[in-house]
């Protein structure tokens, strides 16, 4: 699981998030759903160990991370803005968070092979980025995500920039290497119908609070407010 305990963030003297707690369960996809600033990507970047946060603490299981650094937390994130490497093929793309590590090249091949087939990326592995379409650009950085078999995947609008076609494909395609992986995952979107299709849970915020978190159905049932309501598309 994921606790984010009484956690906020301010920066200089903007308060963005105050006291914020979250727990997402092991193998749990979750959607942090709100309009633009509510602050989702604060709250992402802070489980991800980009951002330290003000207050509180972030929990991975039972383990303390809120001091450790982005590379010592084990996290596989997809970020709309972390491109890919223009000059390396695919393969070297994807194996590259193990070859910072160290390992072994022939280590290195088996595991890209492994995550390509999951990806089904399989025969496209000597191209460059450029060579790829945009689906399948995302499906390599998912690979890459998730070569080093993260506790925690963490997802920022990874299809925002797909067209609509690839991006109903790879809702599903997220969603089955999720379950497959038994993963615990945080998607942010603000995307209800993505939220909605993807996660077992929902956390709709906004202006930095949590106002209702509930499954898709109960959420769609039950708004408890007319802005949640009014964002699931469902208004009284
Ligand atoms: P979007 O859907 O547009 O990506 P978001 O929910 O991800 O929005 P955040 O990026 O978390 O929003 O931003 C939340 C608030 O924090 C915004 O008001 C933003 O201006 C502010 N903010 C974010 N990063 C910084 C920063 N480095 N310095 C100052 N303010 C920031
Ligand atoms: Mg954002």
């Amino acid at each position: 699981r994921i606790l984010l305990d009484n956690f906020s963030k301010s920066f200089g003297s903007t308060k963005v998030i105050e006291n914020m707690r979250l727990e997402v369960a092991g193998g749990e996809m979750l959607a942090l759903l709100g309009p633009s600033g509510c602050g989702k990507s604060t709250t992402l970047f802070a489980v991800c160990g980009i951002h330290r946060p003000t207050g509180g603490r972030i929990l991975f299981g039972e383990r303390d991370v809120t001091d450790l650094p982005s590379q010592a937390r084990n996290v596989g994130v997809v970020f709309q803005s972390y491109a890919l490497y223009p000059h390396m093929t695919v393969a070297e793309n994807i194996g590259f968070p193990l070859k910072v590590k160290g390992a072994p090249a022939a280590e290195i091949r088996k595991e890209v092979d492994r995550i390509a087939t999951l990806v089904q990326i399989g025969k496209l592995m000597d191209r460059r980025p450029a060579e790829l379409s945009g689906g399948q650009q995302q499906r390599v950085a998912l690979a890459r995500a998730l070569i080093r078999k993260p506790d925690v995947l963490l997802l920022d609008e990874p299809l925002a920039n797909l067209d609509a076609k690839l991006r109903l494909e790879m809702r599903s395609e997220i969603r089955r290497l999720q379950r497959e992986t038994g993963i615990t995952a945080i998607l942010v979107t603000h995307d209800q119908v993505e939220a909605m299709s993807m996660c077992d849970r929902i956390a709709i915020m906004k202006e930095g609070e949590i106002v209702q978190i509930a499954t898709p159905a109960e959420m769609y049932n039950n708004p408890k407010t007319a802005f949640v309501a009014g964002f699931l598309g469902n208004p009284p």
